[in-house]
């Protein structure tokens, strides 16, 4: 059987490259070369060695946990009509993984599929194996490892189009990793009126004001809380959470939406996190969670996501600010791991 590299986490910082078997084609999958895998906020869960992130998926962690990917079609099985060898194409897992049966998938909500059993990803590798459907052919204007960034993108680009953001609206955006700032860029390609950005870094300053923040709060400020509201008067309609980890950033999302609004958690934390109920009911605050992406209407999150990046409204491939070869798979996630060296995304290349 023919060999790939791939990438394993042996322990909380520890990784290295092993051989695998190459996946084999069969009549109703395709094989894709990989061509750009980014390195994932999750991924550092298990980096860091979180205890929560580490009981639930424990070591060795073969692949190591990558999951957006961009590559280019080899080899098509003998029932597939769509794609063809050469097609270059970005892979959303949740939906190539559904089942396609169930109410969830019926409805377009493939992302929280009951009938998929487990969910494993082939992580940091040469060559995945996937069925078509899931599989977005790329247009010219976007490079086959740019669609990288596809992934984290969708996410927040699902859960404002969940939520309903109709135009006008006041956001805030608690974080400016990769998440956020898509966030921020799809909710101003969306309509809101008003777009602010909690930062942490540098860089992340000068990549919220490229995508669309009105005004940018640093989060080390004693006084944030209060500089936000001075945007927002009387509080934000929005407010989209995406930092996690051991941040007190639900807090901060609860003190700064407006009565009945609306907060979007979406980073994860590595302890179960309490919530203010006395101030979650007075203000009668709405949570929508989300568990990455699937389909409004009659588009996927990530179609959409192809055209703001093709088009250029939101240039989210501008967000690839590091390309690392499989073979310093370790670099990679120490860049990715330390934000005051300035990666916003760390794409990994085989
Ligand atoms: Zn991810
Ligand atoms: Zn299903």
């Amino acid at each position: 059987m023919a060999k790939m590299r791939s990438a394993v986490m042996l322990a909380p910082r520890e990784i290295e490259l092993t051989e695998v078997d190459r996946p084999e084609v069969d009549a109703d999958s395709v094989i894709i070369k990989v061509e750009g895998i980014g390195v994932c906020g999750s991924n550092l869960h298990w980096w860091r060695g979180a205890e929560r992130a580490t009981g639930l998926w424990p070591f060795p962690i073969s692949g190591a946990g990558g999951h957006e990917y961009g590559g280019t079609v080899v080899e098509v099985g003998k029932n597939i009509r769509k794609l063809k060898v050469g097609d270059r194409v970005a892979v959303d897992q949740f939906h190539s993984t559904s089942c396609g049966q169930c109410v969830y998938c019926s409805s377009g909500a493939f992302n929280v599929c009951t009938g998929r059993g487990g969910f494993v990803t082939p992580g940091f590798v040469e060559y995945i194996k996937s069925a078509e459907k899931g599989l977005h052919v790329l247009p010219d204007s976007i490079q086959t490892h740019e669609a990288a960034i596809i992934e984290p993108a969708a996410t927040p680009i699902s859960a404002l189009r969940r939520v309903g953001l109709r135009g006008g609206e006041r956001v805030v955006v608690i974080g400016a990793g990769v998440v956020g700032l898509a966030a921020a860029g799809v909710a101003k390609a969306l309509g809101a009126g008003k777009v602010v950005v909690v930062a942490k870094y540098d860089a992340q300053e000068k990549f919220a004001y490229q995508f669309g923040a009105d005004a940018v709060v640093r989060s080390t400020a004693s006084d944030a809380v209060e500089q936000i509201l001075s945007h927002v008067d009387g509080g934000a309609d929005i407010v989209v959470e995406t930092v996690g980890g051991m941040a007190p950033t639900m807090d901060m999302a609860c003190a700064i939406v407006r009565p009945r609004g609306t907060v979007i958690p979406l980073g994860l934390w590595d302890e179960p996190v309490k919530i203010d109920s006395w101030n979650a009911v007075f203000k009668e605050i709405t949570f929508t969670f989300a568990l990455a992406y699937g389909q409004v209407g009659l588009r996927t999150d990530y179609e959409f996501a192809i055209e703001l990046m093709a088009t250029r409204k939101v240039p989210l491939q501008d967000l690839i600010t590091h390309q690392v070869p499989l073979a310093n798979i370790r670099e990679a996630f120490e860049l990715a791991d330390d934000k005051t060296r300035g990666a916003i995304k760390v794409v990994v290349r085989p």
